[in-house]
């Protein structure tokens, strides 16, 4: 491997049953070696518990991999999502920071069920935990599995659409971490933070520079430019936009299952050539590097 190439088959963005994803880590890592991926990380949602799991099967399978998380903050009242990587996974601040992250999310869904029983849904804590496979991280997408079980929608998107979003009946807003604390926590713990899918946000063209620059401003060094989240155009909008600001660039699917996922680990276009890969400057945090 010659991770400094734009083109290496590098997915650094997917989920396991220990956040809102359906496989194990050990299945996930399988998959992203029986689809070519060369470098691969797994960045459960606030939740580092799924760590040693992945990194082991990961080593097991021979393929490269770094530590990684997608942390929740709130930035101008919107919910935007930081991923880390190339981190030490047992540090104390992250892991206590993730576990606060994580410390509303019970209270938040018990809301979610009460509004959704208002709108004539009923049981839907209990449907939605049921799917959720670690009890602190119960997510949107496990009230969204039980309301394809329960009937009326189609897919979680169409749950998504018609219930779990701003204005929808069963969303219920929440103050996730700062982005200065999610940033710090993963900069001291020797990683690298990185603006998540930034074309999912609906920010202002105002609003979206001031996240860039605050999030610069706080230490952050990368954004995804080519992610399942984004359009063809979007590659090319957030690409600029990484050269403006002169950040890394990642590139992941965001994987969550083989059943919902519209785009599978390893299968996304390369980063552009012109950009400068975030594995470049995480070379020495890659187990397993040749
Ligand atoms: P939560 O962190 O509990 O608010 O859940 C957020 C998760 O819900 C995201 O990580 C996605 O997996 C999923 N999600 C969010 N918005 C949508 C959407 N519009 N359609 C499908 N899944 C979504
Ligand atoms: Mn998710
Ligand atoms: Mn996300
Ligand atoms: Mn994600």
């Amino acid at each position: 491997m010659t991770p400094s190439r734009t083109r290496i088959n590098a997915d650094l963005h997917c989920h396991s049953a220990v956040s809102d994803g359906t496989l194990e880590p050990e299945a996930l890592a399988a998959r992203a070696k029986a689809n070519g991926v060369e470098l691969w990380a797994l960045t459960d949602h606030d939740e580092v518990g799924g760590q040693h799991r992945a990194i082991a099967a990961a080593l097991d399978l021979q393929l490269p991999c770094l530590t990684g998380a997608e942390i929740s903050v709130t930035f101008a009242g919107t919910t935007v999502h930081i991923v880390g990587l190339g981190f030490d996974a047992d540090d104390p601040a992250l892991v206590a920071g993730l576990a606060a992250t994580r410390g509303g999310r019970r209270q938040r869904a018990m809301d979610m069920s009460h509004a959704l029983a208002e709108a004539g849904i009923a049981g839907a804590y209990e449907g939605a935990a049921k799917y959720a496979g670690n009890p602190e991280l119960i997510s949107r997408t496990h009230f969204a599995r039980f309301l394809v079980e329960s009937g009326g929608c189609t897919d979680t998107y169409e749950v998504f659409r018609r219930f779990l979003v701003e204005g929808k009946p069963g969303y219920v807003p929440h103050r996730w971490a700062s982005l200065r604390d999610a940033v710090t926590w993963i900069r001291r713990a020797g990683g690298i933070a990185v603006i998540a899918h930034p074309g999912r946000y609906k920010f202002t063209a105002n609003e979206e520079y001031a996240l860039f620059t605050e999030f610069k401003a706080h230490g952050g060094e990368a954004v995804e430019v080519v992610t399942g989240s984004h359009t063809a155009a979007e590659f090319v909008k957030y690409a600029d936009m990484a050269l403006e600001f002169d950040l890394f660039a990642s590139r992941g699917a965001d994987f969550h299952s083989p059943e919902e996922s519209r785009t599978d680990l390893g299968t996304l276009p390369d980063l552009p050539t012109r950009l400068t890969p975030v594995w470049e400057p995480l070379q020495d945090r890659i187990q397993l590097a040749s």
